[in-house]
């Protein structure tokens, strides 16, 4: 390297380790300057050469990078009549830049195309010779066409190619252009280490990354200036998974103790993400929709909840003001607004910045080049304060690459010409999420990584994953848009079985050779189905009891043995209900004890509410009432089955249309169109399933409505509770029909035979009007396609819906049942009374639904209430 030669690797990870392995071995020999010596990915070495190249009177050409060539083809594509209103685009764009990259990697002519292959390959000709014309018409250049373009006249220093597996046609034409140039050129073969090789079977995949982070920990905690490899085949794939596996061991306090992980400097994950999942990246692109679309209530809160927006000093404001917002209902708040909410709720720094942005946006003009989008955004970006704060390595380089789209979106004016700004930011977002983004992390000495990325790289140790049958060798991938013979003729890489075998065996044998220490493991099921070990394994001796010893030996037992003892005390009773206490919840307190004391009390005694989420169109609350008060006005109306029968159908239509208009038209009014279009759909249902109930209803014997949304008071167990019944049918023997309307799926008869009845309100209105006096308890279910009555009658009457035994219950007596919910119901309001505040008895069922699990705890109560018994997993 002393000469200056430039070392060019396949990737640009390898060029990074290289550099950074140099410099370790010159400051290890004592030096504390050294010349810089190159080290570029092949793509950038291209670009590199061709745009140096211009200035030695090569070809004028501009350069078209990655981003902009994906525009150009998905317009292409988009262009062309013949799968125009076919198929989308979208995904076709990168497909045919990957088939556009490889027909120029395996120097296949373009005028090829055209004789082979079916539908697809033609419309991929038909796209390629547009996509090289508008090359020609724009005079640009991009990473495919560039390499035969570099003169090498112009090149003056040796180069080596380190890491590759195998070089493309168009890699070595080059090479040998360039040494028929006298350009020193070697192409340096990785050196084989003489590595001590076993196998390792373990039980699944989940086995197999829990033993390699194991044994990786134990390795570096001999030696902490071990660099040890995990080699996990398709890792983007199972990125959770492995993250999940390697957080266990190597930051086993986080794991553990069901905290956030900390950034971790244990080790790297090699695996890119779109861009735009990084948070940071995602506050900007929302910031930018917040000035660019008309904002309402979810945009307003997430700007007000964004940490990357604005300072520190003002959070509790901002997040007081949030909840505030969100409090109220759907509507729309402009950023104005919401700039003088921020002023008025202590938050000045917001407001200020809010302002300033607001300024900024006022003078864009309606389309403009996106070089100019790229300059405004940047500025509203710089008003909001976006990633201003103090940023960890990781955000620094994400805020930088994120300004790097922005610059190329800037770029890009004479592929998009002049444009809107909601346009400019959704290219932006499209950018953002085409771009595979990772962070460099150069402290940790456990790198995770896919066999591929890894080629050329060397280690203390390495475990390779995933070494089953099926994998290794990986079957043949053919290219969806080349014909298949051209891609057989011209040897292209994995597109047959002979050569996707023959890569699988070279990768395992560059594998093999790159570390001191080599474990290959086997995971021996996936799911139910048993796997097979690869045939490529053969004679690799077998290691069988390395996993245990890991195991026991790994720093996270350590560390989690050596834990404290926590001394655990249960309470669980609040004090007892006082008379003094406004008592809240009506029949709720009996439902909510009933399947979950702790709710109880936490809800209807110490006032413990959701943080008010983000509905999407109408919310529960809005639609129970709606259902209710239509209900009422419908029977208020109507009184008795007589009236109802007299009506022909078309008359019951507009009777429930017009009860529904009255209630409707107030929620209408100032509402949004959004809003006021999914009320009409809200109507528009109701009106379908109330047509249902009624014309069952019309079919039952003579009844007359003698109430309908009715208050009573009832004296339970040390409670008064307040009890608001939805309809009370009086029969025609005189008896009384208690009626209850419920939107929600879960009304199931049998609930009211438990010891701890599940849906108490029914019960307690028969005790409430007297239970002598009771013939039928019914649900009205409100339900698409499942809409009407559902309950028990003392005796048969004909209804549909009400039966007189409820499923499975043979020695079933109506007159037992009534007379066993008036203890059940009084044991549970004297628990409640009493402050009884247990958690669930039955977290499977009772946790589903509830809001309050960051307040109970319930999840880390689990093992003590045993949790495997429920039948359910995390
Ligand atoms: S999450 Fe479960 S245990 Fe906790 S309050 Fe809710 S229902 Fe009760």
């Amino acid at each position: 390297m002393a000469n200056g030669t430039l070392t060019v690797t396949p990737a640009r990870r390898l060029a990074r380790q290289l550099r950074l392995r140099h410099g370790l071995e010159q400051a290890a020999a004592g030096r504390r300057v050294w010349p810089t010596p190159g080290f570029v990915s092949w793509p950038t070495l291209i670009e590199q050469l061709f745009t140096e190249g211009r200035h030695f009177g090569g070809p004028a050409l501009r350069w078209l990078g990655a981003n902009e060539s994906g525009l150009v083809w998905e317009r292409i594509i988009r262009d062309d009549p013949v799968v125009a209103g076919l198929i989308g685009v979208r995904g076709l764009g990168p497909l045919a830049q990957r088939s556009w990259r490889l027909l120029h990697d395996y120097a296949i002519p373009l005028e090829a195309l055209s004789d082979e292959g079916g539908p697809e390959s033609e419309a991929f000709a038909r796209w390629s010779h547009r996509f090289a014309r508008w090359l020609r018409d724009h005079d640009r250049v991009d990473l495919a066409t560039a390499a035969g373009l570099i003169d090498p006249q112009s090149i003056t220093s040796p180069f080596q190619f380190v890491g590759f597996d195998s070089l493309t046609p168009q890699q070595e034409g080059f090479i040998s252009r360039l040494r028929a140039a006298g350009v020193a050129v070697e192409v340096v073969a990785q050196p084989r280490r003489q590595a001590s090789i076993h196998r390792v079977q373990c039980r699944d995949a989940a086995a197999e990354y829990d033993a390699a982070a194991r044994w990786a920990a134990a390795l570096v905690d001999e030696d902490p200036d071990r660099q040890v490899a995990i080699v996990i085949p398709d890792l983007n794939h199972v990125r959770a998974q492995v993250r999940r596996a390697f957080d266990a061991v190597f930051l086993p306090l986080a794991s553990r103790g069901g905290g956030p992980a900390p950034e971790s400097y244990g080790y790297e994950l090699a695996a890119a993400r779109p861009l735009l999942e990084a948070p940071m990246v995602a506050s900007a692109c929302d910031c930018l929709a917040a000035f660019c679309h008309p904002a309402d209530r979810d945009t307003a809160q997430r700007l007000l909840d964004d940490v990357y927006l604005g300072a520190d000093a003002e959070a509790s404001q901002r997040a007081t003001l949030s909840l505030t917002i969100a409090r109220r209902s759907l509507s729309l708040i402009t950023m104005r607004v919401l700039e003088q909410e921020a002023r008025g709720a202590g938050c000045p720094d917001f407001s200020a910045a809010l302002c300033s942005a607001l300024a900024e946006q006022s003078i864009w003009p309606e389309r403009a080049a996106p070089s100019a989008w790229a300059r405004s955004f940047s500025l509203l970006l710089k008003h909001m304060h976006w990633a201003q704060g103090r940023l960890d390595s990781t955000e620094y380089q994400t805020r930088e690459r994120f300004l790097e789209l922005l610059a190329e979106l800037g770029g890009m004016d004479d592929v998009m010409g002049p444009i809107q700004a909601s346009l400019a930011l959704s290219t932006l977002h499209d950018l953002a999420g085409n771009v595979q983004f990772e962070a460099e992390e150069i402290r940790a000495r456990v790198l995770v990584i896919d066999p591929e990325t890894c080629a050329g790289m060397q280690f203390d140790g390495m475990w390779v994953c995933g070494l089953e049958a099926t994998r290794w060798p990986a079957p043949a991938v053919v290219d969806p848009l080349l014909p298949l013979p051209l891609q057989t003729r011209y040897q292209i890489e994995g597109s047959t079985a002979e050569s996707a075998a023959r890569r699988s065996r070279r990768t395992l044998q560059r594998l093999c050779a790159a570390a001191d220490e080599v474990f290959l493991s086997i995971p021996l099921f996936e799911g139910d189905a048993q796997l097979l070990p690869s045939a490529l394994l053969q004679g690799v001796p077998e290691c069988a009891e390395l996993e245990q010893q890991w195991h026991s030996d790994a720093p996270d037992v350590h560390l989690f043995n050596a834990r404290p003892t926590l001394i655990q005390r249960t309470d669980r009773w609040l004090p007892p209900v006082s008379g003094k206490e406004r008592q809240r919840g009506g029949a709720s307190v009996l439902e909510l004890q009933s399947s979950c004391p702790f709710r109880a009390g936490a809800e209807l005694r110490l006032g413990a509410r959701a943080l008010p989420g983000r509905p999407r169109g109408i919310d529960a609350l809005t639609r129970g009432k709606l259902l209710h008060s239509v209900v009422a006005d419908l029977w208020q109306r109507l009184r008795d089955s007589r009236t109802l029968v007299a009506l022909t159908e078309d008359e019951r239509i507009s009777w429930i249309g017009e009860a529904i208009e009255g209630r409707i038209l107030p929620l209408r009014d100032g509402a949004p169109p959004v809003l006021q279009h999914l009320l009409n759909l809200e109507a528009s249902w109701l009106r379908r399933e109330l047509l249902q109930i009624v014309q069952q209803d019309a079919r039952r014997p003579p009844f007359a409505v003698a109430d309908v949304e009715v208050s009573k008071t009832m004296s339970l167990g040390g409670l008064e509770l307040e009890l608001r019944i939805d309809r009370i049918d009086r029969l025609d023997d005189d008896m009384l029909a208690v009626i209850d309307y419920k939107t929600g799926s879960e009304v199931r008869v049998t609930a009211w035979l438990q010891e701890r009845p599940k849906l108490p309100q029914l019960p307690l209105y028969v005790h409430a009007l007297g239970a002598s006096g009771v013939a039928i308890v019914a649900f009205a279910r409100v339900r698409s396609g499942a809409s009407g009555l559902l309950g028990l009658g003392r005796e048969d009457r004909g209804i549909a819906g009400i039966a007189t035994t409820p499923p499975r219950q043979r020695d079933f007596v109506w007159s037992e049942m009534v007379e066993q919910w008036y203890p059940r119901l009084e044991t549970i309001a004297m628990e409640y009374a009493a402050g009884d505040a247990r958690l669930a008895p039955e977290p499977a069922q009772a946790c589903r639904y509830c809001h309050l699990a960051g307040l109970c705890r319930i999840n880390e109560a689990r093992p003590a209430l045993g949790a495997e018994e429920d039948g359910t997993d995390d």
